[in-house]
């Protein structure tokens, strides 16, 4: 995790979901850090393959697919979280 990917994590901390949260170690071992941490879109889960290894993925609801998994480099850029966050701003919300 770089300074970078810490500042963002701070400033954006309102969209880290549970998983992720309870993840500290996975999250900090991303190299690079997916933009899709720190995203409303994303459905985050941990997984533990037949060694015992825990890895972070991420189910993407904008792009309907998994987004981050051990063979993917993250997305860094991303106009469809720009889009789900305005969304959620209360002035915008449907429900
Ligand atoms: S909208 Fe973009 S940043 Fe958010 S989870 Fe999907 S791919 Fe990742």
């Amino acid at each position: 995790m770089t300074e970078a990917d810490k500042k963002l994590l701070a400033e954006q901390a309102a969209w880290i979901g549970p998983v992720v949260e309870a993840s500290r170690a996975l999250l900090e071992s991303m190299r690079p850090m997916p933009l899709c941490v720190v995203c409303p879109s994303a459905q985050w889960y941990r997984i533990e393959d037949e060694k015992g290894e825990k890895r972070l993925e991420a189910f993407c609801t904008e792009f309907r697919g998994v987004m981050y998994d051990h063979r993917r480099r993250g997305v860094t850029a991303c106009d469809a979280r720009t889009d789900a966050i305005e969304r959620e701003k209360p002035s915008n919300r449907q429900d």
